[in-house]
């Protein structure tokens, strides 16, 4: 069986859909293939403990996303996608019962960073004015435009912000972080974000610094469950005379004369492109896939190596009679209702311990960040009650016993993952939880195939993997070396998280390559 059209997408996950949808504006016909039961990728919403309890399975935390051309450009809210931005949106907690939180609102973040250090929260305060008033337009036409050469990008970030940013491309991030704030407790925030986004304390991580700190007051939370963006953009992609197919395994792309011409399933089905492809699964699966010998020895060489994160994600879920409750919250009350709460890490040293510990294979000192979403949108959960969850860093595979280890100790890891929360949270316990499910790195495969190693940023943040060097430099702007072949994923610039960056950067490519005209206006290069 063959099915013809004008444009054919590999992966059914947001940046795939993205690129669909932005290609369906441009009046392109788009097939969509997604190898799973259901379109979305990363953004999954199950009902893994009671019906009527909604769990996002991988991304929870849309952060910029408001801030991106897509949500205006694709017109979303039409199509049933909307987010809410909690007032408490980020909070670390400690063991001593002290505890602190990051409002929307400046000045109520200030106060609650008094208690803790006044000297730091003054600080905050000037880099909120520097980086978050600052720098939010700069960091989005960042993300939304193709990756620039560094020569390019030293001339256009040569005005006195610009050079500024540049210049925590020379630290670690731990050294960014130290040299601004002096409390342990206050660093440790800022270092366990490190770890949400896949990267480790090397030298070059400090440029994140600038990054996560203008966004971190603006983290929402899709209504309904994660699974409802890439809903609303498959109906732009329908809206537009595309189509979606599920249990679509693509094990082939056609190439003849040099030129992509479609795929071929695992069914053997033929979809054909009169006009590109776009891959939006992993960069060496892409390869694969096409076939390495037109990538030539160096990029076959390259997609080979390309790395994976060194250390995935935990979560337990859990369906709850009543929200958790925190024993911090006699320190700071507005914990309870905060967004995005990090707990388990005290100081550096224990950070360190927990990365030394998953790069051993051990199950590690647990600590990562977590909440309670029902606060913020009562469809999570059944009236009354809620839901909850943790996850904590964690290896891919545990020592002597791989991935699949992760399943002999399912039970035995589910009590202590709730145990340790416990120690913090005192209705974390029988009474409290109905039903619980511990989401583990091997499920994230299973259901993923696309995040190997449970790799949920599609590729580790390592330098050589950054930026103009994402997937590989000969590649970074989103085309290859095979005509009419092109790249969306996120092994692409700007990298994972939902933020659909890849994905619109890979329709700007093709509407460029192809000379379709765009039915959007472009994000300018940055300049500062
Ligand atoms: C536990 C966890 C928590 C996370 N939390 C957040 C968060 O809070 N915020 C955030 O922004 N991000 C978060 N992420 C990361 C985020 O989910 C991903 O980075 C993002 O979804 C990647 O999007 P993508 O479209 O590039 O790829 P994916 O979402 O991986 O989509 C790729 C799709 O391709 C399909 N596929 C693979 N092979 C084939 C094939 N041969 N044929 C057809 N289809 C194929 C896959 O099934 C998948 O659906 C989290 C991830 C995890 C695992």
């Amino acid at each position: 069986m063959t099915e013809r059209f004008d444009g054919v997408l590999i992966g059914g996950g947001h940046n795939s859909l993205v690129c669909a949808a932005y290609m369906a504006k441009a009046g392109k016909k788009v097939a969509v293939l997604e190898q799973s039961p259901v379109i979305g990728g990363g953004c999954s919403t199950r009902e893994v403990t009671l019906p009527g309890f909604k769990h996002n399975m991988h991304s929870n935390y849309y952060v910029g996303l408001d801030r991106s051309p897509i949500i205006r450009d694709l017109s979303l809210d039409e199509y049933g996608f909307s987010m809410v931005f909690p007032e408490q949106q980020q909070g670390c907690i400690f063991r001593d019962g002290t505890a602190f939180t990051i409002h929307r609102d400046v000045e109520r973040t200030v106060k609650s960073l008094e208690k803790i250090n006044k000297k730091d929260a003054k600080t905050y305060k000037e880099l909120h004015v520097k980086f978050t008033e600052g720098m939010l337009d700069i960091i989005t036409s960042f993300m939304y435009c193709a990756p620039l050469p560094p020569e390019e990008m030293k001339a256009r970030f040569s005005g006195p912000l610009g050079k500024e940013f540049l210049s925590y491309n020379n630290l670690s991030m731990y050294d960014a972080v130290d040299q601004h704030f002096e409390d342990e407790r206050i660093r440790v925030l800022f270092k366990l974000f490190l770890g949400s986004f896949t990267l480790e304390n090397t030298p070059t991580t400090g440029i994140f610094f600038p990054r996560i700190f203008s966004r971190i007051a603006n983290f929402a939370l899709p209504v309904g469950g994660s699974a409802n963006f890439t809903r609303a953009l498959e109906r732009v992609v329908i809206r537009g005379g595309g189509k979606t197919f599920t249990n679509a395994e693509v094990k082939e792309i056609s190439v003849e004369d040099h030129e992509a011409r479609g795929v071929i399933l695992a069914d053997n089905t033929k979809i054909e492109a009169s006009e590109f492809v776009a891959s939006g699964v992993n960069w060496p699966l892409t390869v694969r896939l096409a076939g390495e010998d037109y990538f030539g020895a160096e990029l076959s060489k390259a997609a080979i190596e390309f790395k994976w994160a060194s250390h995935a994600l935990c979560t337990i879920h859990l369906a709850l009679k009543e929200a958790p409750k925190f024993t911090a919250s006699k320190f700071e009350p507005d914990i309870e209702k905060t967004f995005n709460i990090f707990w388990g890490a005290d100081t550096t040293e224990e950070i360190d311990e927990c990365f030394d510990q998953i790069h051993e294979g051990k199950l590690p000192r647990l600590m990562g960040n977590g909440g309670s979403n029902s606060h913020f949108d009562p469809t999570y959960s059944p009236d009354g009650t809620h839901v909850g969850y943790w996850w904590p860093f964690a290896p891919f595979e545990l020592k002597d016993e791989g991935s699949k280890g992760w399943e002999t100790h399912r039970e035995e890891y589910t009590e202590h993952f709730i145990n340790e929360w416990g120690k913090y949270s005192p209705n974390i316990n029988s009474d409290n939880i109905m039903a619980k499910f511990l989401y583990t790195p091997h499920d994230i495969v299973q259901q993923n195939p696309n995040m190997v190693q449970a790799s949920h940023h599609i590729g580790a943040y390592i330098p050589e993997q950054l930026g103009y060097n994402r997937p590989h430099p000969k590649v970074s702007n989103f085309r290859t070396p095979i005509k009419k072949l092109f790249l969306c994923g996120s092994s692409s610039h700007v990298g994972g998280a939902v933020t659909g960056a890849p994905g619109y950067n890979c329709a700007n490519a093709i509407t460029d390559e192809l000379d379709i005209e765009k039915q959007w206006t472009p994000v300018i290069t940055p300049e500062m």
